[in-house]
């Protein structure tokens, strides 16, 4: 088994168009969290982005043409369906601990575990692959690594950038804040998986194997069951106030939501109008087109600021102080792409609507303003 012959490819997909209202809510509270803007410029840095990417480029397999080129094949046949910008590096590393992960600021790759591997199917394999380039595709990136980060080096690293009055527990408030956030962009992630294989059975499956698998006990996993396990779980805390708080406990230093809560959530999302709306070709769009005026030639830096008169609109380079063409104060004038004019956004390390590399001291210093 592998992809569908005849995947619907989704040209221009938004990340908005699947979402998860939660991740949504959690990333508006996440950018009012104090420390923010430290930690982004801090795993921002170049000395940064380099030590990850030697770490996996001298440790790991890169997979490409040449190299397991099945699954290169149909790694690039996910990343055309969801419309992905600019492609990860794909590494497989030698570890039992069943896992996978997206990394990096400027440059991502995408990680794959032989522990994972061994036991999944070829069709959950490429669910998980999905999953990862949700991440990529919602442009999580920065904020996932900055959260990467503080749980396997902890919070102290902060603690030089701690202004005077927020103390020192401002380190711990921004690391619960981001595993807050991670676990509900999980839930987007699940959604790109299943519009990148179309394949609702293999995503559950593949969770159901990270919630509880071995190889050697008889029998495939009975997604019903773990559907049951998830209603159970649900009705935890409903009345008993203990629970709930236990609940919560244990799910604090958690990045990802229990695995049999995101197969109770996906299956409900795959028989939602709104993932129905999608495979039937009305989904929202990414703006770039719309956005520079023809004849309007990109900036020569990655980001600009944009003319706030209706009238004009006139992109300029950052830090102008008025617009050249109808002198409009552009103080408060939004961010854009240099490249392609889309407001963008403070996470964005790339802009989402053109995949170019936004510099990230720039967007640091925007969410500081
Ligand atoms: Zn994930
Ligand atoms: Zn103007
Ligand atoms: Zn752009």
């Amino acid at each position: 088994m592998s992809l569908k012959a005849n995947l619907q490819e989704f040209p221009g997909l938004s990340h908005q168009a699947f979402q998860h209202p939660l991740d949504r809510q959690a990333m508006i509270a996440l950018e009012k969290v104090p420390l923010l803007p430290q930690g982004v410029s801090f795993v921002s840095s170049a000395f940064f982005e380099r030590l990850l990417h030697i770490e996996h480029i001298s440790d790991n397999t890169r997979v490409t043409a040449q190299q397991y080129p099945s699954l290169y094949r149909q790694y690039l046949k996910l990343a055309a369906v969801l419309d992905v910008k600019r492609l990860p590096d794909l590494y497989i590393d030698t570890t039992p601990t069943v896992n996978a992960y997206a990394t990096g600021i400027q440059n991502y790759f995408i990680v794959l575990n032989s522990g994972l591997i061994d036991i999944l199917t070829e069709d959950e394999l490429l669910a998980i692959l999905g999953h990862e380039l949700g991440h990529v595709k919602c442009e999580h990136m920065l904020y996932t690594t900055l959260a990467q980060f503080l749980r396997d080096y902890g919070v102290d690293i902060l603690n030089q950038f701690v202004p005077v009055g927020l103390g020192a527990l401002a380190g711990q408030g921004l690391q619960l804040a981001l595993m807050e956030w991670y676990r509900k962009a999980e839930f987007s992630c699940d959604r790109a998986a299943l519009i990148a294989t179309q394949n609702v059975e293999s995503i559950c499956s593949a969770l159901a194997k990270l919630a509880g698998y071995a190889k050697n006990l008889d029998g495939a996993l009975n997604l019903e069951e773990i559907m049951r396990q998830a209603n159970d779980y649900q009705e935890i805390g409903a009345e008993s106030k203990v629970e709930k708080v236990l609940k919560l406990y244990v799910l604090l230093n958690k990045t990802h939501p229990y695995p049999v809560v995101r197969v109770k959530e996906i299956r409900q999302w795959s028989e939602s109008t709104e993932y129905a709306q999608i495979l039937a070709g009305n989904y929202k769009q990414l703006v770039a087109q719309a956005t520079r005026p023809s004849g309007m030639q990109p900036l020569a830096t990655p980001t600009g600021v944009k003319c706030t008169n209706p009238k004009c609109g006139r992109v300029w380079s950052p830090g102008t102080g008025f617009c050249g063409k109808c002198s409009t104060n552009l103080r408060n004038a939004p961010t854009v792409c240099g490249n392609c004019f889309v407001v963008v956004k403070a996470s964005w390390a790339n802009c989402v609507a053109c995949g170019n590399a936004l510099n990230g001291n720039l967007i640091a210093n925007q969410i500081r303003g």
